[in-house]
């Protein structure tokens, strides 16, 4: 027994180390048995005798074969004396149940025979142990072999039928193997295998962490088999607490693999070395295999990366002037059926030739100084048509002296060129344009809060004739407007807060002017969201502000004119609907501004006054979008008012009214003292007519008298027929009509007009003219000619106004032939009314034959006050006040000389019928 073993058995805890060791030598050790010739024991002696457990006495002597086990009874046939010169193997029943083995022969002695024995269980339980590491030895090759010659993937499946063979052959449990992970570095369990009656005490793939670790080389010799695991509280954990049983596995890195068994102490007669051995034979091929496996996988996704990459290897061979490509590579440049190993000559006849010449000499470099090599080179292709090849080529030295090597590879970069190319394209593209924009574009570089200017494009020189040099060395706030530096301030706070602004500024060119700026800018930042840089751009919006500014005064200018404009201003809709309306208007609609707004002006207008005034609206036009009128309205606590009313329409692209704009001016006065003028002109024309109207009035009264005293004379001489007196009463009763009309007429004219205009026909006008003048210019010996009107028109306006007129006409013309025949007692007066009407217009001329007005009246005779007549006798109100009515009417008084006196012509619009 070796030393060696001692301590496995110390480490092992065996109870009694005593027992393996060999019983000391002394004279009378071993067993003596006094045979008698039938093989009865008479008597047993010497130091074994203890161990028997049956011993003769004085009765009884029993056989030996009755003291042995069964087996090795059978081995002892017959007498003493048939067993001479034979080694005998006795196997006794010992005491406590044990066996007693033994080795020994027999002799004569005396009168019977002695068997010597001596005790070999020692030498047994050597041999023993020695077949047991034999088969465990022959187990631990099988199982090695297996792991090694199995596919990969059949690898976790086998190795699990190992564990299993092993755990049915030592009687463990629990059984599991861990492994140590590549990437946490903590312990996993590989495989595991548990008996049915046992716990499952750990699964695989199961994280064991790192508490193993702690075990690692902490026994002599690193051989740390650990049993029973009461001195390691940390590992009770992994053992779920039962008692367990370790054993490690090194290779050169150290433990890489523990074998856990659970609910187990170890196997008596199993050394340490020989659970090492196990552990060894299990996880060291199982450790080879799956480096094999990682090492595969790595070379399989290698593989796959160099394809998809269009990249692969290359390797410069020594001393021959060969290049070795790796087979993806030569797959990618479409060199499949070419032999890997090439002639580098040859090989670079691939290589566009503006780039052979280049790549060649940086190959000499690599190999001759060592100097590493990057070029990027464009394949040689038919196709001069195609988008180029482009390869990156990069290379290194490996090792030193005698064992450098040339490695490299080639990646396939056509993509990124080609893009780099459209892009530098399109840079220049952009840079041009830039440059040529009216726009400056801009860049300020952020340091520390501030930004600061880096960048202007070449558009700035001909905007503010400042070059970036100079902008560079002066900060951009010399340059602002001294009012706006405070929004530059701000434009810069918030660009930083926010990441963009916009603003609007004035900036000083070269020579001292200010320029509207439009500064729109963007701040850029980098992975961490820090501020980076700013990006902007500057665009001259001074003529666009400028012009906004004027717009804006003078909307600020007509606002406040409107406003306080006293005459009133609205806008409002076709149908009449205000849109908006000035203070003055608000005040006579008595509302305020804000009220007026969706009102309805026609609630103010009678039907008739919004009928025409909604025509009028009708008639506007892109062409005349102006019409003037005045109009009569009903407002609120007044009578009426006129207003005259100027309105202009506003039209969209189709020429359809949208809106209209009307500026009004209370015309109520003015309206009212024009009455009241036309009132008194038409009193005083009464008067003026009152010698004229005596004499209508005693015309009558004169006929009457006649007839009456005619009557009576007949009376008085008793000659009164009833016809006769018929006759004269009816004249009288005619004349009677005749007075009655011209008073009834005279109150009549005598009235104040109505308030609206009505439409009337102008015969009425002439008629009454006549009724109340006629009889007075006959007495007076004008001749009054009448071409009466063979028409029926109708004329809008009050019809006694009219007349007015015509009497005013009529007056003047008598008094200017009644002046005339002064002079001259045979002259002949005439007066003329003669009326003529086209589909527009209606005309009513008055004429005479005094000799007509001295040209350079005739512009004056319309002036109010304008009379040649004595003080008294004219008031030079007539013609002027009935030029205003005429107007009013819509029409036209005028006047010329004719051939023989003065010809006025009043001009009426027509109006539809009713
Ligand atoms: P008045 O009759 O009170 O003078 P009018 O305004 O009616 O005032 O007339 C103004 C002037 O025009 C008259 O004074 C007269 O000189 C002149 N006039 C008007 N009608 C005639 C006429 N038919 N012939 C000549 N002169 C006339």
């Amino acid at each position: 027994m070796t030393s060696g073993d001692k301590l496995f058995g110390r480490l092992l805890g065996r109870s009694s180390v005593q027992a393996l060791n060999p019983p000391a030598r002394i004279p009378d050790a071993g067993l003596h048995l006094h045979l008698d010739h039938q093989g009865h024991v008479v008597q047993v002696s010497n130091a074994l005798r203890q161990q028997l457990a049956q011993h003769p006495t004085g009765d009884t002597r029993p056989l030996l074969r009755d003291m042995l086990h069964a087996g090795s009874a059978l081995s002892i046939e017959g007498i003493p004396a048939d067993w001479q010169r034979h080694s005998l193997d006795l196997d006794f029943h010992g005491a406590d149940g044990n066996v007693l083995h033994s080795r020994g022969w027999v002799e004569p002695e005396g009168e019977g025979w002695l068997l010597r024995l001596l005790d070999i269980s020692d030498l047994l339980t050597g041999r023993e142990s020695a077949r047991q590491r034999e088969q465990s030895h022959q187990l631990a090759c099988q199982m090695s072999e297996q792991l090694r010659v199995c596919s990969l993937t059949r690898l976790p499946q086998v190795f699990n039928e190992h564990l299993n063979s092993l755990a049915q052959r030592w009687r463990i449990p629990c059984v599991a193997l861990a492994l140590l992970d590549q990437q946490d570095q903590g312990w996993v369990v590989y495989s595991q295998y548990n008996a049915h009656d046992a716990p499952q005490l750990w699964q695989p793939g199961q994280r064991l962490g790192t508490s193993l670790d702690s075990l690692n080389g902490n026994t002599p010799l690193g051989l740390n088999v650990i049993q029973g695991l009461r001195e390691h509280p940390r590992l009770h954990g992994l053992f779920a607490d039962v008692d367990g049983f370790l054993v490690p596995y090194r290779d050169s890195q150290g433990v890489a693999a523990w074998l856990l068994c659970g609910l187990y102490q170890g196997q008596p007669g199993v050394s340490d070395r020989d659970w090492l051995n196990l552990t060894a034979a299990l996880a060291a091929p199982l450790l080879d295999r799956l480096r094999e496996q990682r090492h595969h996988q790595q070379l399989e996704r290698l593989e796959a990366l160099q394809g998809l990459l269009g990249t692969g290897w290359w390797e410069l061979l020594p001393g021959c002037d060969e290049i070795h490509l790796a087979p993806q590579l030569m797959r990618s440049l479409s060199m499949e059926d070419a032999p890997n190993k090439q002639l580098l000559g040859d090989w670079l006849e691939l290589i566009h030739p503006s780039d052979r010449q280049e790549l060649n000499s940086r190959f000499q470099d690599l190999q001759n100084l060592g100097k590493p090599l990057l070029s990027n080179v464009r394949l040689q292709r038919q196709d001069t048509h195609q988008n180029p090849i482009w390869y990156r080529v990069q290379g290194q030295v490996l090792g030193a002296g005698d064992n450098r090597r040339w490695i490299g590879f080639m990646l396939d970069v056509s993509d990124v060129k080609n893009q780099q190319l459209q892009a530098a394209a399109a840079h220049a593209r952009l840079d041009n344009l830039i440059a040529s924009s009216p726009a400056v574009i801009y860049v300020q570089r952020y340091v520390n809060g501030a930004l600061h200017p880096t960048f202007f494009s070449d558009s700035l020189l001909p905007l503010l004739g400042w070059t970036l040099a100079e902008c560079i060395h002066v900060t951009a706030v010399e340059w602002i407007h001294p009012q706006d530096r405070d929004t530059y301030f701000e434009r810069t706070r918030t660009l930083l807060r926010e990441g963009s602004v916009r603003s609007r500024y004035r900036m000083r060119d070269k020579q001292g002017h200010y320029h509207w700026l439009l500064d729109e800018a963007k701040l850029l930042r980098d992975d961490l969201g820090l501020p980076v840089e700013a990006v902007g751009l500057w665009l001259d919006v001074t003529e666009a502000t400028l012009a906004a500014q004027h717009v804006k005064e003078s909307e600020e200018r007509y606002r406040i004119l409107v406003e306080d404009s006293p005459a009133m201003i609205c806008r409002y809709r076709p149908d009449l609907t205000l849109t908006f309306g000035n203070t003055p208007l608000a005040n006579y609609l008595e509302c305020t501004p804000e009220q007026l707004a969706g009102v309805n002006l026609g609630q103010w207008l009678s039907d008739e006054q919004r009928s025409a005034f909604v025509k009028r609206i009708s008639q506007l036009s892109p062409e005349f979008p102006v019409s003037t009128a005045e109009i009569n309205l009903q407002l609120p606590g007044r009578e009426h008012a006129w207003w005259v009313w100027s309105d202009r329409g506003v039209f969209d692209e189709q020429g359809q009214l949208q809106e209209i704009q009307a500026v009004g001016r209370d015309n109520t006065e003015v309206r009212r003292s024009q009455q009241q003028l036309t009132q008194s002109a038409k009193m005083a024309t009464l008067g003026e007519m009152a010698t004229g109207l005596a004499h209508e009035i005693n015309q009558p009264l004169n006929v009457m008298r006649m007839a009456i005293a005619n009557v009576l004379k007949r009376l008085s001489n008793g000659d009164v027929q009833e016809d006769y007196l018929t006759d004269k009463l009816q004249r009288i009763d005619a004349q009677v009509q005749r007075a009655a009309r011209v008073v009834d007429h005279m109150r009549v004219f005598g009235r104040r007009s109505e308030v609206e205009q009505q439409p009337f026909d102008p015969a009425q006008a002439v008629e009454g003219t006549v009724s109340l003048l006629g009889e007075g210019l006959r007495g007076k010996g004008v001749d009054l000619r009448i071409t009466a009107a063979d028409f029926s028109v109708q004329v809008k306006g009050h019809a006694d106004q009219l007349e007015q007129v015509l009497i005013n006409l009529v007056v003047n013309a008598r008094d200017a032939l009644l002046g005339k025949r002064e002079k001259n007692r045979d002259f002949q007066p005439w007066i003329a009314l003669h009326c003529e009407h086209d589909s527009r217009h209606m005309r009513i001329w008055v004429e005479d034959n005094a000799g007509g007005i001295d040209a350079r009246l005739l512009e004056r005779i319309f002036e109010p006050f304008f009379t040649t007549k004595p003080i008294g006798v004219g008031t030079g109100l007539g013609l002027s006040v009935s030029y205003g009515i005429v107007q009013n009417m819509g029409g036209w008084l005028s006047v010329a000389n004719g051939e023989q006196g003065a010809r006025f012509c009043v001009e009426l619009p027509v109006v539809g019928e009713g």
